[in-house]
Parts: structure tokens; sequence; C-alpha cells
């Protein structure tokens, strides 16, 4: 059996389980509900105790509250008796030392607890009660697969930092002269540029065309605001403002390059490789030092095999986690917004990528699509260019026939900035929360997102849910509320593998125009 049906196998078996066993599952009991950033539940310890009323702050997340399977949960004024767990997040939850102290002292462990939502009025006169009621037994039966994910991630992101180093290396000194590296590399940069450019243009086209944000109601608005409020406020506004280019540029530049390599800056390795490539090529360098490169690279590859072997096992349990993660009732209120966003990363997959291969590499997409299916496929179970690169680099090579030096130089590169798939979602998305806030972009607005979504997009990490944390940068040059992200970060881990999966395919398929433009394809 090929590799890639193995990895489909093990995805689908993923996704069934997630839903079956996991805590959303329509077949298991549910006894568990959890708090989620933003939502806020009053706590007292009796029901008839007026002064002792908690409220749980919303920065202290999650928290499993387990009520009573009896009769003795029931209603008293909207407080319901649970049995609550208490861990040490609890505990620690109130600022004020005597709360503190009395809850430390009444709780151990578990207890029985009065709790309250805090009842929200929507608009249209609905209220928001209890969250989702969830399994427990589902959340313990995700948490034991967890780690299979997280081996498999792990082993694969160990590998990296070395191929995305010695490839370069090997690659760059393999081209010889240092006219042919600036002829490739600008042909390259230009491409990487010229397709994130239009990935964006398609993503607020497709998004100014179909609406998506009118299409939301408000209460679904409110339910996400209110449910991720939270997570945006912590995570996402802390990114202000795009950082000026030359500061960019600099940051490029490693000052250590041993600290770039321990902590993984890729862009500061790119540049340090490629520069280390040319400057052992122009000392003639001998073909013992190349020699040393090419065999670590070829070392890692050879890892690559056997982390492969894991990767049906490793897929599933991602799989598992991010349906088993992903609330129902979250992807239906965003349904036409995912919708928009995978026509457009579908429109961007078959025109323009089949337009390069075709034309730039005379090969059809079917074909294309074929040779890469189990670099994308990797790079959607994963979420993360990075991760999906020593796939990616073997599919160019055996299954593509593109030479070493032409997919150790292009690729590595494009993991890092080329980010198609990202640019268009974030198109989508500035586009989507203007039309919910009511915003009418200008031509202006429109060609500002294009601007700094491409620069965003090359500074975006390759790892799961950089996107979203960027598409504040984006938003603040055109003044739409960085809150509006709280309206879509529900529906990012689902995207989130939607757009990884396009951006590999887009450095793959700049990898094949090169290739055939230096002709470097192998036969
Ligand atoms: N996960 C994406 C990638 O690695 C980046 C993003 O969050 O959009 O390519």
């Amino acid at each position: 059996m090929k590799i890639y049906t193995k990895i489909l196998i093990g995805m689908t078996i993923g996704a069934i389980l997630g839903y079956a066993m996991g805590p959303r599952s329509p077949w298991l009991e549910k006894s568990s509900y959890i708090v989620a950033d933003g939502s806020r539940l009053n706590l007292r310890l009796n029901p008839t105790e007026a002064a002792s009323e908690i409220d749980l702050p919303s920065k202290y997340p999650i928290e499993l509250l387990r009520p009573l399977p009896t009769a003795a949960t029931q209603n008293v004024e909207g407080w319901e008796s649970v049995h609550l767990t208490v861990d040490e997040k609890l505990v620690l939850l109130d600022a004020d030392g005597s709360l503190r102290q009395r809850l430390g002292a009444d709780l151990h462990g578990t207890a029985n607890v009065w709790l309250k939502p805090d009842v929200r009025t929507l608009e249209d006169g609905d209220t928001v009660t209890w969250p989702e009621p969830l399994s427990s037994t589902g959340f313990h039966f995700i948490d034991w697969l967890r780690p299979i994910g997280a081996l498999f991630m792990r082993l694969i992101k160990m590998v990296i930092v070395p191929l995305v180093f010695t490839s370069l290396v090997v690659g760059v000194a393999s081209l010889g002269d240092v006219r042919r590296l600036g002829r490739m590399g600008s042909k390259t940069i230009a491409l990487y540029l010229l397709t994130t450019a239009i990935a964006i243009v398609i993503g607020l086209l497709i998004a100014g065309i179909a609406k998506p944000g009118h299409v939301v109601d408000a209460k679904s608005r409110t339910m996400l605001q209110a449910q991720f409020d939270g997570v945006v406020t912590d995570n996402v506004s802390r990114v202000l403002s795009l950082p000026s280019t030359s500061d960019m540029l600099l940051d490029m530049i490693p000052i250590n390059p041993a600290n770039a390599l321990a902590s993984g800056h890729m862009l500061q390795i790119i540049v340090f490789a490629v520069m280390l490539g040319v400057a052992l090529a122009s000392i003639g360098g001998s073909a013992v030092t190349l020699e040393v490169f090419d065999k670590i690279q070829q070392a890692m590859i050879a890892m690559i095999q056997w982390i492969m072997a894991l990767a049906p096992f490793g897929v599933a349990a991602l799989m598992a986690d991010v349906v088993a993660n992903s609330g129902f009732s979250i992807l239906k209120a965003l349904f036409v917004y995912i919708l928009v966003t995978c026509a457009g990363l579908l429109i961007h997959t078959i025109v323009i990528y089949g337009g390069l291969v075709r034309f730039g590499a005379r090969m059809s997409l079917r074909q294309f699509l074929a040779q890469i299916r189990p670099a994308q496929l990797i790079a959607f179970s994963t979420s993360s260019s990075a991760a999906a690169l020593p796939v990616t680099i073997k599919c160019a090579e055996e299954n593509m026939k593109i030479s070493k030096s032409v997919a150790s130089f292009v690729l590595p590169l494009g993991a890092t900035v080329n980010m198609d798939g990202t640019a268009l979602y974030q198109g989508v998305s500035a586009m989507f929360i203007a039309q919910i806030f009511g915003m009418d972009l200008s031509i202006n607005a429109q060609m500002t997102i294009v601007l700094t979504a491409t620069l965003a997009s090359i500074g975006t990490a390759s790892v799961p849910g950089s996107g979203v944390i960027n598409l504040a940068l984006v938003l603040g040059a055109i003044g739409i509320p960085a809150e509006g992200i709280a309206i879509i970060i529900g529906a990012d881990r689902v995207l989130d593998m939607f757009r990884t999966t396009v951006n590999v395919t887009g450095d793959l398929a700049v990898a094949a125009v090169v290739a055939k433009s230096e002709n470097e394809f192998v036969t």
C-alpha cells in the first residue's frame, strides 16, 4: 500500500474516532461543561449564601465542571448545583486573598458548589445559558490519544532545522556560481510574492462577491464573540503593528548563527545557510566539506523515512483531536465563511497553480497533484508547512524529479516565506469581519490589505495557528477592530489545515516552474 493511502486511511479513522469517541460524541453520556475563555460563571458554595458569589475571571480558562447526575441537580433561581473538580488554576483564580484561602480550604479536589452562568441578552432577545454539555469519557479518550500525535510532530520537528540548514548549504554550493544563484533566487522570490499577492486578491474578490459577513446572524455573532473574547485579548491583540521594512530585513541577519539554529529562527537560518553555501563555493570548498553537509542531509532524509512509518497513526491522533475540538455550533455559524475561504483556496489551486505548472513546467494539474499528494496530506493533518517540509522535499525529488539543488533551495525558502493559502485566508477574513461590522472597504483599504498581508505572510511562522495572529496586523493596518478575530477564531483550526495545504502546494508549483526554467528536471 502506498504511503499516502495509509495516511488517508489514518486521517479518516482519526476523524471518525474524534467524532464518535470525543467530548461531543452523540453516543457518549454528556457529563461535563468546559468553561472556555470568555464564558463567565458565578459560583457560590451554597444557594442561600448571598455574599459569596465569585466571578470566575475569564482569564483562567477551561475548568471541567461536572453536574451531579442525580436529582441533586436542581435550579434555584437559575443556580445549578454541580460537582466541581478543582485544580490549581481554580484555587489561584481569585485576586482576593481571603477568597482564595476560602476556596482552598473548602474545596479539596472535588466539591459540590452552586454555579450560575453569566446570562447575556442577545440582540434578538434570546439568552446565552449554559455552555454545551460534553462527555468526560470523550475528553479522556482524546487526552489518551494526544501523545501519539505529539510524538509524530516532535519527531518531524526534530529533523527540520538540520534538514533546512544542510539542504540549503548543499543546494546553494552545488549551484556553482553566484550569478546562477542570483537568477534562480530572484525568479523564486518574484514568483512567491506574485502568487501571494494574487491569492489575496482572489480572497478579497470572492469575499466581496459572496458577502459571507451578511449571512451571520446577530445571535451567532454574539455567541462567537462572547466565547472567544478572552482568547483574542490575550493572544492576538498583542500584535500591534507591522515592524518597519528595515527592521524586518535587519532581523533576517542572525547576530549569532548558532543562536538562530538553536531557536529555529527560519529566516535567519536561511540567510546564514545561503551565505555559507556561496562562500564555500567561492573558496572552492573542498569536496570533503560539502560531503559532510550532504551526508547529514541524507541522514535526515533517512530519518524521515522511519518517521513516516508512524505517519498514519500520528495523523489519526491529530485528526481525532481537531474533530473532537471543533464545536459543531461554531462551524455551523461560520459555515458560509468557511465555504467561501475553501472555494477561494480551490480556485487559487486550480487556476493559478494549474496555470503555473501547465505553462511554466509543461505538466498537467492532475499529474502535479498526484505527485505531491503525500506532502499535501502531511500539511493538512499537521497544519504546519515546516512540519511538511521533509515530505515536500521528498515529493519534489522523488516524484516530480526536480533536481536536488533546486528542491533544496526553493522549498525550504518557500516553507518559510511563501504562504498563499494563509494570505488568501487573511483577505477573506478581513473582508468578512469588515462586513460584519458594517464597514465598507475602499479600494485603498483593499490595496493596503494586499500589501500588508503579503509582507505579513513572509513573517508568518510555518506552524499551526500563526496566520490568525498575523491577521491582527492586517486588520490593524486598515482600522478594523482586532476583536473581530474573536468571531472567526473558532473556525481557525479547521481552516488552518486547508490553507497550509495550499501553502505547500504553492511552494511545489513554484519549484516546478523554477526547475523547468533552469532545466533542472532529472531524468
Ligand atoms: N499553519 C500555516 C503554515 O504552517 C500558517 C498559518 O497559520 O496560516 O503554513
